[in-house]
């Protein structure tokens, strides 16, 4: 992390997992243990309809509420998808987009690369994850992957509003597999991205973004991957169904 220069950022991803009413317990557990300092930023984002129930358990605190997904056009008959400007209305400030579970359900790069535009237009803050396969990373072509991803992800977006992205690399070995990166792979390619950032929007740019790292992360290695300074937080999928171990990482972060 670099606290100087960009946001920590440690948001959860609750994927398919808990009810609206579950939602609410969640919540009212993590508001009572919930660290009170403002080092980082912290999101939760859930399943489209537990969204009522996490914006208003978390009205009055500093956690911000995302989507998991949405879709890119403004409206229309695209029937059970949901529009970027419904997730602004129903509270959210975060969307996570290019998710592997999706991109393995079918999700295309230029899809993708719609979402954050239209996202960004709606000023939703984009979580765009990229992450390469076990196959890709033995081959050697990870970076050139994650590149690619990252061009066709941020494509068309101006530089006023890539200011306001967080990029999550995820690697999809790591993914609720229980295998994380080492801090020094996570590390290698967190860096490469900045720098892939840099030669598109230039060093301030890359200075300013907030890169996480996905896959794993959990309260045992949270602390040694964040300390990594091209770590700018964690997307957390399985730790953050449990209250106690999503503060556990907060309390990692905010220690660093
Ligand atoms: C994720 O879903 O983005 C994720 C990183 O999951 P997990 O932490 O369970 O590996």
């Amino acid at each position: 992390m670099n606290r100087k220069y960009r946001k920590t950022v440690i948001a959860g991803n609750w994927k398919m997992n808990k009810t609206p009413s579950e939602t609410k317990a969640f919540m009212n557990e993590f508001k009572t243990i919930m660290p009170k300092g403002r080092w980082c930023d912290v999101a939760l984002c859930v399943p489209a309809v537990c969204i009522p129930a996490a914006v208003r358990a978390m009205r009055e605190t500093r956690v911000g509420i995302g989507a998991e997904n949405c879709n890119a056009n403004a409206s229309g008959a695209y029937t059970g998808e949901i529009a970027a400007n419904m997730l602004v209305d129903a509270g959210c400030k975060y969307v996570i987009l290019g998710h592997s579970e999706r991109r393995a359900m079918g999700e295309t790069d230029a899809e993708v690369n719609a979402k954050v535009l239209t996202a960004l237009e709606n000023g939703l803050v984009p979580i765009l994850c990229v992450g390469e396969t076990l196959e890709q990373r033995e081959t050697g072509i990870t970076n050139e992957w994650i590149t690619m991803q990252i061009k066709s992800g941020l494509n068309g977006v101006a530089e006023d509003k890539i200011r306001k992205m967080i990029i999550a690399y995820e690697p999809i070995w790591a993914i609720g597999t229980g295998k994380t990166a080492t801090a020094e792979q996570a590390a290698e390619v967190c860096t490469s991205i900045r720098t892939t950032v840099r030669h598109l929007y230039g060093a301030r740019i890359a200075r300013s973004i907030t890169i996480q790292y996905g896959g794993s992360m959990k309260p045992g290695n949270a602390a040694e991957l964040l300390a990594q300074p091209d770590i700018d937080g964690g997307l957390i999928g399985g730790a953050a169904l449990k209250p106690e171990q999503f503060v556990d990482i907060i309390n990692a972060a905010n220690q660093e």
